[in-house]
C-alpha cells in the first residue's frame, strides 16, 4: 500500500503539489489523472523518491520513505519501478542488453542477467527481439522494453508517467492490457499517471482526479464516474 499523508511540495510560491493526502490500495491499477500543470509529474517524483516533499509523509508499505536516509532510499526507491514516455532506452545497446544493464545496476550476478532479462521479455511479449537493436523497434515494442527494464529488479509497484502518450490509440491499448496482466499475474500494484481520463476508464480500479495540486476526487472508477 502507498499512503500519502498531507503532502505538499512548493516550488517558489507555486504548490505543484498541494496537501494531498491518498491511499492506493496495494494490488491495483491506479489512475493519477488531472490536466497539463497538476501536479502529476511532481507527485510521481516524490513517490518514487527523486524529490522530497516540503511536509507530509509518504509510506510505502510500512516503510515512511520521507524518514530515510540517502543508503536507505536508494535500496527503497526499486521497490518502485518507473516507465517514461519517451522510453530512455540506450540506442547503444540492444534489447535485452537495455534489459540486463538494469540487473547489473540493480547487482544482479552477471550470470543469472540474461536468463532474466528474457524472462521479463518473455513477460511483456517482445521475447522473441532480443538481439535486436532498439532503432528497429515501433513505439509499442520500445514502451515493452521499458516496462520488462522496470519489472526487471522485481519491485512492488510499476510507476507509469504519461507512458502511453506518444502512442497511437491501437498501441495505447495493447500497452494498457499488458499493464492489466501484469497487475494480475505478479499481483503489482500499477500506478497510471495521465492526462487521459480514457486510459483511466480501460484501465484502472480505481483513482484520484488532480487539479491545480490538490486531490479533487478520489475512489473506485465506479464511484468516481458519473455520468452529468
Ligand atoms: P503535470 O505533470 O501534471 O503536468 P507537473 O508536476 O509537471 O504537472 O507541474 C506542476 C506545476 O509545478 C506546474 O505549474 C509546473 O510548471 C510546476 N513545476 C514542476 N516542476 C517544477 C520545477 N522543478 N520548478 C518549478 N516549477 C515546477
Ligand atoms: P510534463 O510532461 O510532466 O508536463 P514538462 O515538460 O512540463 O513535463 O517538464 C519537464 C521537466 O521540467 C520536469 O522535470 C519538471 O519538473 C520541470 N519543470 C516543469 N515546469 C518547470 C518550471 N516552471 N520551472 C522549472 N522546471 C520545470
Amino acid at each position: 500500500m502507498i499512503a500519502l499523508d498531507h503532502v505538499t511540495k512548493r516550488y517558489g510560491d507555486l504548490a505543484a503539489v498541494d496537501d494531498v493526502s491518498l491511499t492506493i490500495p496495494s494490488g491495483e491499477v491506479y489512475g493519477i489523472v488531472g490536466q497539463s500543470g497538476a501536479g502529476k509529474s511532481t507527485l510521481a517524483r516524490i513517490v518514487n523518491l527523486l524529490e522530497r516533499p516540503d511536509s507530509g509523509s509518504v509510506v510505502v508499505d510500512g516503510t515512511d520513505l520521507t524518514a530515510l536516509g540517502t543508503a536507505d532510499l536508494r535500496a527503497a526507491r526499486r521497490r518502485i519501478g518507473m516507465v517514461f514516455q519517451r522510453f530512455n532506452l540506450l540506442g547503444s545497446r540492444s534489447v535485452r542488453g537495455n534489459v540486463e544493464l538494469a540487473l547489473e545496476l540493480d547487482g544482479v550476478p552477471r550470470a543469472q542477467r540474461r536468463a532474466r532479462a528474457q524472462e521479463m521479455l518473455d513477460l511483456v511479449g517482445i521475447g522473441h527481439r532480443g538481439d535486436a537493436s532498439v532503432h528497429e523497434l515501433s513505439g509499442g515494442q520500445q514502451q515493452r522494453v521499458g516496462i520488462a527494464r522496470a519489472l526487471a529488479a522485481r519491485p512492488s509497484v510499476l510507476l507509469s508517467d504519461e507512458a502511453t502518450s506518444a502512442l497511437d490509440p491501437e498501441t495505447t491499448a495493447s500497452i494498457l492490457d499488458l499493464y492489466r496482466r501484469i497487475n494480475e499475474q505478479l499481483g503489482l500494484t500499477v500506478l497510471l499517471i495521465t492526462h487521459e481520463m480514457d486510459v483511466v476508464k480501460t484501465a484502472c480500479h480505481s483513482a484520484a482526479l488532480i487539479e491545480a495540486g490538490r486531490v479533487v476526487e478520489s475512489g473506485r472508477l465506479v464511484d468516481i464516474i458519473r455520468t452529468p
